[in-house]
């Protein structure tokens, strides 16, 4: 069910804040005993604003101190408040995307069991999905169709102003592991904690940490159902971006596909299918974040995956994929192999390249 599904990696900026929050109250009590008043505005209540949904940053929260100081609208904000409000901007913008975080909206789908297209536990994912970006404050909407009787639903959030660029990630997993190394083991289902799990967690985590105000690009985040039953019943891959593609009606200025990259042992590589220019400029803000080792500017794999529909539409699309994974479509696709760092990486690139681009 939406919003019964509460993020776990919640706890610990809440109950930080909480801690702050006792503290200010108390500090507040002490200076309104010997005041004989109750301040309004004292600086240590104010410590206790970030309280509100918007503020859930672990490091830098504690260094937002003045929000709630300069609401007093009788009183003309002091170049000290001006110079405090810019920091509490800069704070704000200088929001980093948390491998941690990230792992931990993989172990939240992973909790959900096997997620196919058509699955209760599908639709569910769906629905955490949907929960999760409208708490990071998208405009989200879907897009709902029937494709041989089965309902899909991809999930799209917008946020930010100008040139438009869309990312996605497909949200599905695999309904059979037919690359299992056991072949008693190939029609099960696979938990899919990398092959769809990890580009969701990206995309998640960057919601939390692409401020709208800031953003440079009219920003989709879309994440797509349908993409991993193909050449099983009948289906092709990637009939939800197919479906994405379909209904654009604005043209993106870039497309960029993530799937797949959260393996511990991390290799990313140029894919073949990929617009070569758009590729390599995403690569080498990667270089320049110093991830050159593991996001490697050579061309390996080429693959079909969510991005060919927009390539096909003759628009720059990029598919980031780490494809070599022992585990792929093999029931052992478990959020084990899937590291931290490796998302991180990946979503430090993206966060990068997104607010420098023009
Ligand atoms: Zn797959």
């Amino acid at each position: 069910m939406p919003g019964s599904r509460m993020p776990r990696h919640q706890p610990y900026p809440v109950v930080r804040l909480i801690v702050i929050a006792l503290a200010a109250i108390a500090v507040a009590a002490v200076l309104a005993w010997s005041a004989g008043t109750v301040p309004s505005t004292a600086t240590p209540a104010s410590t206790a604003a970030p309280a509100s949904p918007s503020v859930t940053v672990p490091a830098s929260s504690t260094a937002m101190r003045l929000p709630a100081a300069t609401s007093s609208p009788t009183v003309a904000p002091s170049p000290a408040q001006t110079v405090s409000s810019q920091a509490v901007i800069t704070a704000q913008t200088a929001l980093r995307f948390n491998g941690r975080r990230a792992y931990q909206f993989v172990l939240d789908q992973e909790a959900l069991g096997i997620r196919p297209t058509g699955s209760d536990a599908g639709w569910k994912t769906g629905d955490y999905i949907i929960s999760q970006m409208e708490g990071f404050g998208w405009e989200v909407s879907t897009q709902e169709f029937l494709y041989l009787g089965v309902r899909v639903r991809n999930v799209i959030g917008k946020g930010g102003a100008g040139p438009f660029i869309l990312l996605g990630a497909h949200y599905d997993t695999r309904p059979a592991a037919d690359q299992d190394p056991d072949p008693a083991r190939r029609s099960e289902p696979i938990l899919g904690a990398n092959d769809g799990g990890s580009g969701v967690a990206v995309l998640l985590e960057l919601a939390r940490v692409l401020k709208h105000d800031t953003l440079k690009h009219e920003v989709w985040l879309a994440f797509f159902d349908a993409e991993d039953r193909g050449r099983l019943d009948g289906w092709p891959f990637s009939v939800g971006a197919r479906e994405t593609a379909r209904r654009l009606t604005l043209r993106p200025q870039a497309m960029v596909l993530v799937d797949m990259v959260g393996d511990a042992d991390q290799n990313i590589y140029y894919e073949g299918n990929s617009h070569p220019r758009l590729a390599a400029e995403i690569w080498a803000v990667a270089g320049e974040l110093g991830y050159g080792d593991t996001i490697i500017p050579q061309l390996k794999h080429t693959i079909t995956d969510d991005h060919i529909p927009f390539v096909e539409m003759g628009i720059p699309a990029v598919d980031i994929i780490d494809f070599d994974y022992p585990y792929w479509h093999t029931t052992r696709d478990t959020s084990d192999k899937v590291s931290a760092d490796s998302l991180e990486r990946v979503g430090r690139t993206l966060q990068t390249w997104l607010e420098e681009k023009e």
